[in-house]
């Protein structure tokens, strides 16, 4: 997992695309045809007090008639509107460019079109079973030893075929401008350590279900390997027990270790490097590792494992990577595992959908050109932008406030907020596609290609200059992030739409959402992680210590008060994992409500709308935004995995921490009038 960037919420990350070219003609605003309510009144479950569960009053109703579909683990705001997006305004794109006869080899036509096509294409896929994965397979069966077995890794890395550590290039935290390569642990099929070491019984569940998943894709493969299953959750959880946990991933100074590239070779001798990051097309004198711990250990580890059970290991990585490519048995196998036993998602969707999915996973930049070609209007750059300057003011104004904080950390605070830099909609220029082979029959192929231009987008950075106008989400996801090293918050197009951001709706609604979001990102700057870096972007400490003592006294009173929320029977939010994400709520809704504030100052105040108060609607503004049913897998899956508490949380949770909120409803006396948190 490439590390850097911190998200608004629970989506996959894209790694940026593309070169040159502007967009324009023919804006339609994305919301043109017909109007969103600012907040639905059907919605609001009034048999539930808005002081005792403000979730189950705003959205309680919405939830008892918007079940879970049956192709989904999650339903809410931001997987509606992500489905929207998708089935409508990029399926139509599709669609259109496929009435195109002939488009230009490596045109984004081509590319799209191409890519669709092959997916499209089952009997071509059924025809060629797993012929396409083949030459790899027998690359790795054929290693006579673990020196020669590391050395196909990095060649299978490229293809995004995962093992114990991934190499990539990222910014250097210690030297914003430049670019580093770092090294991380990575390889766990089930995405996390605690998949491997909890011992409730629905993990235990999941493991003993992924034994026999792995079993029957190696039976399927025509692969002849005893017990694959076993042998797999056997290496996997050693290597699991080595890794760091999820929380300590977050400490940014606890994982930035520079060290020769020579000194691999001293910590795991057992480890050809030199061999691996040949094959991985890269060279470097200096590497940033994750923990020199792990490798000391991987190097055991490799070392006490048979070749066999290694080679097992990197052909499972290697099927089960591009498993959802193969014939559909596999990919209903894999679904049958990853999305029904993991997040408890019933029914498979429609291949047209998935082929769109994953076109936009793939091709999300060219994609994306075309998207804000079409959807996005230039007007809402502006309006942005004159939201964050204002969130930005408000937040300079509470930090010449806060009691907690001593003057000469508040001017070096106010400092890095005045070198912000943000980024709305899409990216100035457009990388350069062009040279990737797609064809119309060739999905495996089409995938490891659009892989490999990645992967050599990526090392081509090492050493150089960041190049601080990239992206690193596509503009039609609907997400935000905050980039540390380059002190930016970044709003992709795509979230530029109702509910998050409302052009008919009342101020109040649109402060409580895109507002929130905002300040939210913004937030993140200064939290946990965020405030150990400088306004130029930089690992480095500024605080004095009494006030680095007093900010983590309030860090360790957000942690506890998290980590008492038990979401679903037998777990917990883990307070230390999503500390950085409830500090940006928090912040996030603070800032904005103060900036709904600042806004009317001067005014008369706004009449109520529907019988609620402008205050009271900013926090309903906040709730619809988070609204969302969940499987209990998927709930599962969150609090084990993800630094985002459960939307259900990140309302019933963060809003009792504010005075503010409990006058709006009347909370006094009321148990979430107990617990007040004030950090920015
Ligand atoms: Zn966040």
């Amino acid at each position: 997992m490439k590390k850097h960037l911190v998200f608004l919420t629970i989506t996959l990350p894209l790694m940026t695309l593309l070169l040159s070219t502007s967009c324009n003609n023919n804006k339609k605003p994305m919301n043109a045809q017909n109007k969103v309510p600012a907040f639905d009144l059907t919605t609001i479950d009034s048999t539930i007090k808005p002081c005792v569960d403000f979730d189950g009053y705003a959205n309680g109703n919405w939830k008892k008639h918007n079940p879970i579909p049956s192709t989904e683990g999650s339903w809410g705001s931001f997987d509606i509107l992500d489905k929207e997006t998708r089935e409508v305004k990029i399926k139509g794109i599709v669609n259109e460019l496929l009435t195109e006869k002939n488009p230009v080899k490596g045109s984004e036509a081509q590319l799209i079109t191409g890519f669709y096509r092959s997916y499209m294409d089952t009997v071509t896929i059924a025809k060629r079973g797993i012929t396409p994965i083949v030459p790899l397979s027998d690359k790795i069966v054929a290693v006579k030893n673990s020196t020669e077995l590391i050395a196909l890794a990095g060649e299978l890395s490229k293809l995004t075929i995962d093992g114990p550590f991934s190499v990539y290039v990222a910014a250097d935290d210690r030297k914003s401008t430049m670019n580093a390569i770092f090294q991380g642990q990575s390889g766990l099929s089930l995405e996390d350590r605690n998949y491997y070491e909890n011992q409730d019984s629905a993990m235990i569940r999941i493991r003993a279900e992924f034994v026999k998943h792995v079993d029957k894709m190696f039976s399927m493969a025509g692969w002849n390997v005893t017990d694959p299953g076993k042998t797999i959750l056997g290496f996997e959880t050693k290597l699991a027990l080595i890794q760091l946990k999820n929380f300590e991933l977050r400490d940014p100074v606890k994982i930035y270790n520079k060290i020769p590239f020579s000194e691999l070779q001293n910590l795991a001798p057992g480890i050809n490097w030199k061999e691996y990051y040949k094959n991985y097309g890269l060279q470097t004198d200096t590497v940033i590792v994750q923990d020199k711990n792990y490798l000391k250990n991987l190097d055991q580890l490799v070392k006490s494992t048979p070749i066999d059970v290694l080679k097992t290991y990197f052909r499972w990585h290697l099927l089960s990577t591009y498993a959802n490519l193969l014939p559909s048995e596999f990919n209903k196998e894999t679904f049958h595992f990853f999305s029904t036993v993991m997040f408890g998602v019933k029914q498979q969707r429609p291949r047209e959908e998935r082929a769109i999915m994953s076109v936009n996973r793939r091709l999300g930049m060219p994609l994306g050109k075309l998207f804000v070609a079409k959807y996005f209007p230039e007007t809402s750059k502006k309006k942005v932008s004159d939201m964050i300057l204002n969130v930005r003011s408000v937040y300079s104004d509470r930090i010449d406030k806060l009691t907690w904080m001593s003057a000469p950390t508040k001017e070096k605070a106010k400092k890095k907020l005045a070198a912000f830099t943000w980024k709305i909609g899409y990216p100035d220029k457009w990388k350069d596609y062009s040279t990737i082979d797609i064809q119309n029959d060739k999905l495996v192929e089409n995938s490891m290609n659009i892989a490999l231009w990645e992967h050599n987008d990526m090392i081509k950075k090492a050493g150089k200059p960041v190049d601080k106008s990239e992206w690193g989400m596509s503009p039609q996801t609907i997400n935000a992030y905050n980039n540390p090293t380059n002190n930016e918050i970044v709003f992709p197009a795509a979230i530029l739409q109702p509910p998050f951001f409302n052009a008919d709706a009342d101020d109040a609604i649109n402060y409580g959402a895109i507002i929130g979001v905002i300040g939210h990102e913004m937030t993140h700057g200064f939290d946990d992680q965020g405030a150990q870096y400088d306004g130029n972007g930089n690992l480095s400490n500024w605080w004095t210590p009494e006030d680095s003592k007093n900010f983590a006294a309030l860090g360790q009173k957000m942690q506890e008060y998290y980590s008492a929320i038990e979401v679903t029977k037998g777990f917990k939010i883990d307070g230390k994992l999503t500390l950085g994400e409830n500090i940006a709520d928090l912040g996030g809704l603070t800032l904005g409500y103060y900036a709904l504030e600042k806004s009317l100052e001067g005014k008369t105040k706004p009449e109520p709308i529907d019988g609620f108060t402008y205050q009271q609607r900013f926090f309903l503004g906040w709730a619809q935004v988070w609204r969302e049913n969940m499987t209990n897998e998927s709930l599962i899956n969150q609090v084990q995995t993800n630094e985002h508490s459960p939307a259900r949380w990140r309302i019933n949770a963060t809003l009792p921490l504010m005075k503010e909120f409990s006058d709006a409803f009347g909370c006094k006396g009321t148990a979430a009038d107990n617990v007040r948190i004030v950090i920015w």
